[in-house]
């Protein structure tokens, strides 16, 4: 019943209920078992005291019977023996024990209680009767004065009936003891029952305490399980985890919020995701994803196609950026409707978006007739002419091509890996672009090329700690008052045996191979310890670092940048770095977060080979750079081309508008730098103002150079 009634709690709404339910029915069986016990020894006590009062008082009264019939008896036997002149004294000892014999059975029979007690105290009445007969017969004959039969009555009648009434009155008390002793047995059996009842009643309530203590624990820890469960999945990424708790009390409501919360997680998991993995402007998957979707082992023998948009870079001059995204937007749209048709077992084509004009389309198991009938498809798809802002617009698609070697071929460098395919099809690209052709396969270099790069690469290391990288210095001048503004450092390899090894023979493979960084060191050094001497006779004039895209893309870089120059006590906002338009493309999120960084520490940036990558303005925008490099191919020959003049002439403006210093790289000729200078670059770089030098070579120039910090700049 009470278990019932407790079951019923159980299903209270509130946790905090349930708990006080529990816990007050423990308390509510351990007092009724406190009070239950409380009364029994209360009961026990009063028998003990009613047997003190009673029992033990009749006890005593039966013993004074006695006492009292014997000094009756030896009064009497006075009364014979003595003279009338003193039996006047004796009379009243007669009378007064008489009557306490009387008093006393009266007092006895008053509160006979059972029958037993009450016959046994009438024969005691009885026999009194008949002594007291005796010994008024014994009275009458003394007074008469006939003591001899007084003394025979005595003898005789008397001590028989005295015997009578005494042996009655032991057989009272003989009953009373019985009746004593009863008395005690019965409250010896109470006291075994209560102790029966008490421990009964603890063992119960011990019982009722451990299934409560049962229950309770189990009613929050079960629940409690199902939450830490379902958090640690959720914490491991997990977030389609569900609490399966329908409870209504505050554990379910945990549940629900966590329930909840994990839903949201996953909606955001997914934002972000989708932000991190897709290109913005086409809704295209990105590098990111191309690259996750490979570790994840999408293909097993892929084939890379990159598809580089010939035209763009025309569009983007004559009609502007925005229209070259239209374009853009256009184009992948109906690469996505060529690449969707495409039926290829397993899984389909992925296109993909890189930074520029660039799509890629990797596909598993083609062989190359195959992957060329997708790219004359894709090509296809593109030759209708495609309309922007009112302007019919002509695309051309030049496409290179990689593949993964047979495995018979058998490859020599590192496992080939997403991003050496795509390198590869980049190469690809560009021989396509110089042959004329729309589409070329990766050739791969030979054997004796690879040996050397792959030789030159191990003993890279080496080289920068024994100093054989060596940091030449390039002027940087500026056009209108034709002062020196500042130097680009530019690495030079001492080789022991070749001599001086170009850095186009080792940056590029170095940057693919992930061993970019000692080069960086090494120049940062370098360009650090130089200004740290030149900050005082030189103390305006900067330095360029080229960094390169795996630099930019660890958070790490800023701090290693600042504990170097800390080191070296060296300025480090005179430090410049470039990075190349494209390596900003590349990870935008992640390059901006550390250009910011760098920002912060003071470090000047610049975007070096302008017009070579893609920018778009918008993100262009948000950099914390002051310079725009030119690139070199934009300057050559310049002042003989019309067109390439318009083109300098809106990349200086656009520069300007931007707040940046332009800087045009390669000038070679006079011409060149004038016509610069007339539409109003900033800083000019080039073999006609000095090639790179040697360290002591630099340092014999800036001694020839008009000294201006000297004079003009304050201390
Ligand atoms: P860059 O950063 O665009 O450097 C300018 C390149 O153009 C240098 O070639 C320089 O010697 C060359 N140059 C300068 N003025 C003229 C000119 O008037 N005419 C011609 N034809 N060339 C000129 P360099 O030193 O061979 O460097 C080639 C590329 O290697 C650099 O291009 C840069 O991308 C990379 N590089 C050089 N040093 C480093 C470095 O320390 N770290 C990294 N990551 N890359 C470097
Ligand atoms: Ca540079
Ligand atoms: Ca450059």
């Amino acid at each position: 019943m009470i278990p019932q009634t407790l079951q019923a709690l159980w299903r209270h709404p509130r946790l905090s209920t349930r708990l006080a339910v529990g816990f007050g029915a423990l308390v509510a069986l351990m007092a009724l078992v406190v009070a239950l016990a409380v009364l029994q020894f209360r009961a026990l006590a009063q028998h003990g005291e009613q047997m003190m009062r009673n029992d033990l008082r009749r006890m005593l009264q039966v013993q004074e019977i006695d006492q009292h019939l014997q000094g009756h008896g030896s009064a009497m036997a006075r009364l014979l023996t003595s003279p009338r002149s003193e039996r006047e004294r004796i009379y009243p000892v007669v009378d007064a024990e008489y009557a306490a014999v009387e008093r006393l059975i009266g007092a006895l029979s008053a509160h006979a209680g059972d029958p037993a007690t009450a016959a046994s105290l009438a024969e005691v009445a009885l026999r009194r009767n008949r002594y007291r007969d005796v010994f008024i017969d014994i009275v009458t004959e003394i007074e008469a004065g006939d003591t001899p039969t007084a003394s025979a009555l005595f003898n005789g009648p008397g001590q028989g009936a005295m015997q009578s009434l005494l042996s009655g009155s032991r057989s009272l008390l003989d009953h009373e003891q019985a009746k004593l002793a009863q008395r005690q047995q019965a409250v010896q059996a109470q006291i075994g029952r209560a102790e029966w009842l008490l421990g009964g009643l603890a063992l119960g309530a011990l019982a009722l305490s451990a299934w409560l203590a049962w229950r309770t624990t189990a009613s929050v820890a079960r629940p409690l399980a199902l939450v830490e469960s379902a958090a640690g999945r959720i914490a491991g990424g997990d977030y389609g985890v569900r609490i399966e708790l329908d409870s209504p009390d505050e554990l379910g409501r945990v549940a629900q919020a966590m329930n909840a919360m994990a839903s949201a997680v996953a909606v955001r998991a997914a934002e972000i995701e989708r932000v991190a993995y897709v290109d913005r402007l086409t809704g295209l998957p990105n590098r990111a994803m191309l690259r996750r979707c490979a570790r994840e082992g999408r293909w097993r023998r892929a084939t890379v196609m990159l598809l580089d948009v010939a035209r763009l870079r025309t569009v983007n001059e004559v009609l502007g950026f925005e229209t070259g995204d239209a374009l853009l937007v256009q184009v992948a749209e109906r690469l996505r409707a060529a690449v969707a048709g495409v039926e290829v077992p397993d899984v389909g084509p992925f296109l993909a978006r890189l930074p520029g004009g660039v799509f890629a389309v990797v596909a598993d198991g083609l062989d190359r007739p195959a992957a060329e009938a997708l790219r004359r498809r894709l090509d296809t798809s593109v030759t209708a002419a495609l309309v922007c802002d009112g302007h019919a617009v002509d695309v051309h698609l030049v496409a290179g091509l990689a593949d993964a070697p047979a495995a018979a071929e058998g490859d020599v460098g590192p496992p080939v890996t997403i991003d050496t395919l795509l390198q590869r099809a980049e190469l690809a690209v560009g021989e396509a672009k110089r042959q004329k052709l729309g589409c070329a396969w990766h050739v791969g270099a030979d054997a004796a090329v690879r040996a050397r790069q792959l030789s030159l690469l191990s003993q890279l290391h080496r080289a920068a700690a024994t100093g054989q990288l060596e940091m030449w210095l390039q002027p940087k001048q500026c056009l209108r008052s034709g002062r020196l503004v500042g130097m680009e450092g530019l690495v030079r390899w001492r080789h022991p045996e070749r001599g001086y090894v170009s850095p186009a023979e080792f940056i590029p493979f170095a940057e693919r191979t992930g061993h970019i960084g000692v080069v960086t060191t090494a120049m940062l050094g370098a360009a650090l310890k130089t200004l740290a001497a030149w900050s005082r006779e030189h103390s305006d004039l900067s330095i360029a670092v080229n960094v390169s895209a795996l630099d930019v893309r660890d958070a790490a870089f800023p701090a290693r940048v600042a504990a170097l120059a800390r080191r070296l006590q060296a300025p480090l906002n005179k430090l410049r770095l470039e990075i190349t338009e494209s390596t900003v493309m590349e990870d935008p999120e992640q390059v901006l977060a550390v250009l910011h960084d760098l920002r912060g520490l003071g470090v000047q940036l610049s975007i070096d080979d302008f017009g070579t990558g893609y920018s778009s303005l918008a993100y262009l925008q948000r950099l914390p750079v002051s310079e725009l490099k030119i690139d070199r191919s934009f300057v050559a020959d310049a002042d003989r081309k019309p067109q390439a003049r318009a083109l300098l002439s809106t990349i200086i403006e656009l520069g300007h508008r931007l707040s940046m210093s332009v800087t045009a790289e390669g000038i070679e000729r006079a011409e060149e730098q004038a016509l610069l200078a007339e539409l109003g670059c900033d800083v000019a770089q080039g073999y006609l103002i000095a090639k790179p030098m040697a360290p002591d070579a630099a340092a014999r120039y800036l001694q020839g150079q008009p000294s201006r910090s000297r004079v003009a700049v304050p201390a």
